[in-house]
């Protein structure tokens, strides 16, 4: 029986782990992390009877010490609570579903204490790649990916010669705007851009998704998780989102995943690396599908994907703001106070004001994030 935490069990990708861990019956649940959500939490803890659960403010602290007064659970809170949870010595994996930046400590520590890390939360390698996969090298513990994509590029990349990598090639479905032209994305609402057309996913990351800047994240992030310089990952939009993603190698083989569009199995496969379990759902039926279609990126409009380049060849801190400047553009985008492409404006001045730190540390990454929320405050 493999023991594992889970940061942001409320979640999209925590509730899917969640449900992994009951249909395969064998994964014991030591600890569980979530926002504001206590409801939900409290049925969790009911259901898997985790040891520890870490919130995040006092005030849920308490919301959830009264739900849960019947049950033998400490309850944690703040990063420390986190950093905690992350790190209990019967923790094997630690599935970081969390959202945002404050997944990279959590991670640090985790990696530190020698646990193995399936992650999902792209934003602690996009920002903090730089520290965490030598650390993980150091420690020797694995990175495994749940991003669907970077689980694809994984599953191809089994008992192959990384040396051997020609290329990595990620696919997109394009999103909902897919054909749409600059001046008509300009008024795009917030209900259509919420309307994936495969994947279901949290908000955030499927405003992400049609923006393309989901991409540009999922392009940094396979640049530290496989080591591939930047010039060696392409963009390929496939709208069926049945190719995952692959890997060309040096003697023009390319591998790759296929399956319905599912996140069950690259969480499971991360969990249970390097079996695989039976899992339920719809097979792949070539017949039905009929065709798997190819489209170059429309890098003109959707800017997220060359703004996100651009940010990586940066470097240093400059994912960060990039990261930071997108994070408050789509909440104030789903709130209603700025238009869809002008998520892109505030990327660009933000990227445009910063000046780079080389090799930043947690430290300057956090100041870098609070530095690009308070200019984005300040003008918008
Ligand atoms: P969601 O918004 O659905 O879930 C985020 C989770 O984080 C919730 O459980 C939330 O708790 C929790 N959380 C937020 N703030 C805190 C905090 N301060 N302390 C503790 N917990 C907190 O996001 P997703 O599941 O969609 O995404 C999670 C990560 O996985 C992201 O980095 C995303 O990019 C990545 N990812 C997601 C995919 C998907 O299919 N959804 C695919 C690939 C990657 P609460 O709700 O209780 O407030």
């Amino acid at each position: 029986m493999k023991t594992i935490a889970v940061l942001g069990s409320t979640g999209s990708i925590g509730t899917q782990t969640l449900e992994v861990a009951r249909a395969n019956g064998d994964l014991k649940i030591a600890a569980l992390a979530a926002g504001r959500n206590i409801k939900l939490l409290e049925q969790q803890i009911r259901e898997f009877s985790p040891r520890m659960v870490a919130v995040w403010e006092e005030e849920s602290a308490k919301e959830l010490k009264t739900a849960v007064a019947d049950l033998d659970v400490k309850i944690v809170t703040g990063m420390e609570g986190l950093i905690e949870i992350s790190t209990l010595p019967e923790v094997e994996i630690l599935v970081t579903a969390i959202v945002g930046m404050i997944g990279i400590r959590p991670t640090i520590a985790a990696i530190k204490a020698g646990k193995n890390i399936a992650l999902a939360n792209k934003e602690t390698l996009v920002t903090a790649g730089h520290i965490i996969m030598p650390l993980a090298k150091e420690c020797g513990v694995k990175i495994l990916p749940v991003d669907s994509e970077h689980s694809a590029i994984f599953q191809s990349l089994n008992g192959e010669n990384p040396d051997r990598i020609a290329k990595l090639l990620i696919t997109a479905s394009g999103g909902p705007f897919r054909g749409r032209t600059a001046e008509e994305l300009a008024n795009v609402r917030v209900e259509d851009a919420l309307k994936h057309p495969n994947w279901a996913m949290g908000q955030k990351i499927t405003i992400d998704s049609a923006t393309l800047v989901n991409k540009g994240l999922e392009v940094m992030e396979a640049k530290w998780l496989f080591g591939v310089d930047l010039d060696r990952i392409e963009v390929v939009v496939q709208p069926q989102s049945v190719i995952h993603s692959m890997v060309e190698f040096s003697d023009g083989a390319i591998i790759a995943e296929l399956g319905t569009p599912d996140m069950k199995l690259p969480i499971q496969y991360a969990l249970y690396y390097p079996d695989r379990r039976f899992l339920g759902g719809e097979r792949l039926d070539f017949a039905k599908l009929g065709q798997i279609t190819f489209e170059k990126p429309d890098t003109e409009v959707f800017l997220g994907l060359p703004l996100a380049y651009q940010a990586s060849r940066a470097g240093g801190s400059m994912p960060t703001v990039f990261n930071a400047a997108n994070e408050r553009a789509v909440s104030k985008f789903l709130h209603r106070q700025i238009s869809f492409t002008d998520i892109y404006r505030i990327i660009i001045e933000c990227m445009e004001a910063h000046q780079i730190i080389r090799d930043p540390s947690v430290d300057e990454i956090l100041a870098a994030e609070q530095a690009t929320y308070e200019l984005i405050e300040s003008r918008w």
